[in-house]
């Protein structure tokens, strides 16, 4: 399937079994022979489809465990004859490619340092040229949607078709209780603008801590993610590395079966008239907000033709404090989050003091803010 210039295999195809969603399940590292073949014996008793695995480690300092190295593969390729579950490796490089590949490694994954560096990137793309490898992105450590959707373009370039895109969460000097902030816009957007890319959320890199993961991924099931990537160990505890985020794989039987599974559509034909109805509602609130914004312009630049004439400044510091001090009240009146109205008017005052300058054919038409995406990309 096209999906805006990439062709897409979609995950049903890719010679995985699965029921509703893809669950791919593992260690974050390989750590020895017997970890790796418990976890993997125990995943395979719940509903996992696809066994991951960290062999070679991308860790910040040095000193902190970088992987096993090509000898972990073996391990994988024993828990596979054991359990029949594919497996999943992460590749930063060619040789990688070229190891995993030849232990018969079903999947491979970009991880989110990777994707942030296109020369990377682009070597592990020339790597794949011509072979029909399924290829999961990681999204790159900032949230940056342009730098993962052109790793995805890069594989895809390659002759990779089969490419899904993992949602890991975005790094942020802001500390709090995830890890890594999910940023839900971003994959909302990547799936607007690229719907045929299966999206997997991992909700152990987002999180970063175990008690979190159920909540992550219930949420990532309610926006229509097509599966999850859950880090497991045996003794999560010991786990040289994310020990915080790892669940010992009977808690991850037990988080798939607490979880709800949402689809888009369903055939029942008294909830879909219940959602037209509801949504013509929408809709026609919609269209009346979109009139009254143009109304609201259309007097703010007629009160910029005024200002004009007396000579007087665009920007007005006290009439805008007041209208973000009563709009927020009348918002919250009416249960709205004060932010949330807050940042509408930011929208539309720099909306409005763009068009009361170029009404008046002033120079420096916006404030120079400039918004994340595009409606046509
Ligand atoms: C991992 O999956 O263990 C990993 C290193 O993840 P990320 O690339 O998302 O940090
Ligand atoms: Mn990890």
């Amino acid at each position: 399937m096209t999906s805006a210039g990439l062709n897409v295999t979609p995950l049903s195809d890719w010679g995985i079994p699965f029921a509703d969603k893809l669950i791919v399940s593992g260690p974050c590292s390989a750590e020895n022979e017997h970890q790796v073949i418990h976890t993997a014996l125990g995943l395979a008793k719940h509903k996992v489809n696809l066994f991951r695995s960290g062999i070679w480690k991308p860790r910040t300092r040095p000193d902190s465990f970088q992987g096993v190295g090509v000898e972990g593969l073996k391990w994988l390729t024993k828990a596979k004859e054991l359990t029949n579950l594919p497996m999943a490796v992460e590749v930063a490089n060619p040789s990688h490619v070229k190891a995993s590949l030849s232990h018969g490694i079903d999947v491979l994954w970009v991880g989110a340092r990777t994707t942030t560096n296109p020369f990377a990137v682009q070597a592990i793309a020339d790597a794949l040229e011509g072979l029909d490898t399924p290829v999961m992105v990681k999204n790159p450590i900032s949230p940056d949607l342009e730098l993962w959707i052109g790793a995805m373009e890069r594989l895809n370039r390659a002759g990779i078709s089969k490419i899904a895109a993992v949602h890991r969460g975005f790094s942020s000097f802001v500390s709090d209780e995830y890890r890594n902030q999910p940023n839900w816009v971003i994959p909302i957007e990547l799936r607007r603008r690229y719907p045929s890319i299966p999206l997997i959320c991992d909700p152990s890199h987002i999180c970063g801590n175990r008690k979190m993961i159920s909540f992550v991924s219930q949420k990532a099931f309610d926006l229509l993610f097509d599966g999850l990537m859950i880090e497991s160990h045996i003794e999560p505890h010991t786990a040289l590395s994310d020990a915080n985020q790892q669940l010992a794989p009977e808690d991850i039987g037990v988080l798939l079966k607490t979880l709800k599974y949402k689809t888009e559509g369903v055939d029942d034909s008294q909830f879909q008239r219940q959602m037209i109805n509801l949504r013509q509602k929408i809709d026609d609130i919609d269209l009346r907000i979109i009139e009254m914004i143009a109304r609201r312009m259309n007097i703010a630049k007629e009160i910029g033709e005024h200002k004009k004439q007396m000579n007087i400044s665009i920007l007005q510091p006290d009439r805008w404090k007041q209208i973000v001090s009563s709009r927020t009240a009348m918002g919250k009146a009416m249960n709205l989050d004060e932010g949330f109205v807050f940042r509408i008017y930011q929208y539309i005052h720099e909306e409005a003091i763009r068009q009361q300058n170029e009404a008046t054919g002033n120079c420096g038409a916006d404030l120079g803010t400039r918004f994340p995406y595009q409606v046509k990309d």
